[in-house]
């Protein structure tokens, strides 16, 4: 059976990944010349990698480990020492540390909370566990429910205070949604900190060993193709078209530099466009179901990625790092980090700029001048005195609509992989699953969908009795 999917990011990867391991054969439609979508990266003139998002990959994630563990690449994932390491604002240039030591969850993330002095006092200690213990203890069901607050609304009806919100979450909410505690739903910091305090490495991070488009989403690519599947670039899908009955009649490609539009059909359709997309895309019989109109209540949050190359070291940290600034959000010292961006005698930081809405449109040049005054309080030794350091060269990349705005509420507007139309399902880290807006949640969402297809086939292979293949089941549990 042959499945056309729109859309080689992640989650439409991994979905021509498990449908060919159950036997269907997909093809793979990229609108761009460039695999991954969010994880989509290029070499500059100079050989050097620049990436549309720092990404890092947590111990929390089942299926992606899994994931490079079938494709046999797990040797590309670089572990880093299991610690979280947050800037100090209040003392420029210095660091505190949560180290996790090697205890059974959840006492290492106790101790690691408990050891740790310069960010929470013990009487902030004491106020955030009567907040957050009984959260973890009333379970996911409890989690689920509290997507009605903000983060901000939630810390205030368990009595903590504005400095420890301020001092350890607004890093945290900027880190997982490029948002303030003050807009994300409660219920994606409680994921995750449920996650990371309940698996022994659940929040332990490791980077990959080189650019995700060329070491994690071209194994998949050879996958597939390995296996009779396609993945096409440059191969825009411009409209859905429609048999009578409202079911898709096939993918209409649209041509590029002058040659003609292209017809694709297939006997399943997919689309792991990003729901900002699907939006736009959809025919105009769909709009008026249910279904598809919640897609209005999902929307892309602005991020700005930034990434500099100095002629020095500024830092020997060789992990994921929060800055705690006003602008920026996790960095980390790429130069350090991965393997094939290495450099010992200088940095490349790789950098989160966010919130990015009120940055989105300015320039380059302003987003630039912006940084490097933060950077100034983030490595005062190297740009305070005499001889500071000099930025060699940058790349910027601007994502106006990157993973959906995870404010309160949005759950309810998150569809699921199978839709109302018999022959077209959805895959995307914003389709339902409970990884959020992650490359987990993507890669989840993906073999979801695969498994949706698969179950269809299988009901109808029933009334025939066709045997079908099955897949190792996907790790769909929140905190499994
Ligand atoms: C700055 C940044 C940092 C991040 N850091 C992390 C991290 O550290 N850890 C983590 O787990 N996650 C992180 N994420 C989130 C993660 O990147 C995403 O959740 C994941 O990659 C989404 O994958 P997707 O396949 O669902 O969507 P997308 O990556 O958006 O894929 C959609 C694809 O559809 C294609 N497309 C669009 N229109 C068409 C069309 N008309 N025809 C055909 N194709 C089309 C797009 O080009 C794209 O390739 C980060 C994201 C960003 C932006």
């Amino acid at each position: 059976m042959r499945v056309a999917i729109a859309g080689a990011g992640l989650a439409g990867l991994s979905c021509a990944k498990y449908l060919t391991d159950l036997g269907y054969t997909p093809i793979v439609l990229e609108a761009r010349d460039v695999l991954g979508g969010l994880v989509a990266a290029w070499k500059d003139k100079d050989g050097d990698w620049y990436e549309t998002g720092l990404h890092v990959f947590f111990g929390a994630y089942p299926n992606m480990l899994q994931l490079f563990k079938e494709l046999g690449i797990e040797d590309r994932l670089q572990w880093k020492q299991h610690t979280m390491i947050f800037n100090q604002p209040e003392k420029p240039g210095t660091y505190s540390r949560f180290d996790f030591p090697n205890l059974p969850a959840p006492l290492n993330g106790i101790v690691a909370i408990l050891r740790n002095n310069d960010m929470l006092s013990w009487s902030e200690k004491i106020e955030l566990a009567k907040g957050l213990v009984p959260a973890m203890l009333r379970g996911q069901r409890y989690v689920d429910s509290t997507d009605k607050y903000t983060f901000s609304e939630w810390l205030k009806l368990q009595g903590v205070s504005d400095d420890v919100e301020q001092g350890i979450f607004v890093a945290a909410a900027k880190s997982l949604n490029f948002i303030d505690p003050d807009e994300i739903s409660a219920l994606v910091l409680l994921t995750a900190l449920s996650r990371f305090l309940q698996q022994k490495n659940g929040s332990q991070v490791a980077f990959l060993d080189g650019s995700p488009t060329e070491r994690l989403c071209q194994p998949m690519v050879d996958y597939v193709a390995e296996r009779g599947g396609e993945v096409r670039v440059n191969s825009p899908l411009k409209e859905i078209l429609l048999n009578n009955d409202g079911s898709v009649k096939g993918f209409l490609i649209r041509g590029l530099n002058g040659a003609e539009d292209e017809i694709v059909t297939a006997d399943l359709y997919v689309s792991a466009m990003s729901a900002d997309v699907m939006k736009v895309m959809l025919p105009a019989p769909w709009k008026q179901n249910e279904f598809f109109q919640k897609l209005d209540g999902l929307e892309g949050v602005p991020v700005i990625n930034v990434h500099l190359w100095f002629d020095r070291k500024l830092t020997d940290i060789d992990n994921l790092l929060f800055s705690r600034s006003s602008l920026l959000s996790v960095y980390a010292d790429m130069s350090n980090t991965c393997k094939e961006y290495a450099n010992p005698d200088r940095s490349m930081l790789e950098l989160v700029f966010a919130p990015a809405k009120d940055w989105i449109k300015k320039s380059e040049a302003e987003i630039l001048k912006a940084t490097l005054v933060e950077l100034e309080t983030l490595f005062p030794q190297h740009f305070g005195g005499e001889n500071p350091a000099t930025l060699l060269k940058h790349h910027i990349i601007k994502t106006p609509h990157s993973v959906y705005t995870a404010t309160p509420g949005r759950q309810e507007y998150r569809p699921s992989q199978v839709t109302p139309i018999q022959n077209f399902y959805l895959a995307g880290s914003y389709t339902m699953q409970p990884f959020l807006g992650s490359m987990e949640g993507a890669v989840l969402s993906g073999k979801l969908t695969a498994q949706a297809i698969n179950a269809q086939a299988k009901l109808e292979a029933l009334s025939s009795s066709q045997p079908t293949p099955t897949l190792q089941p996907a790790t769909n549990a929140a905190t499994a």
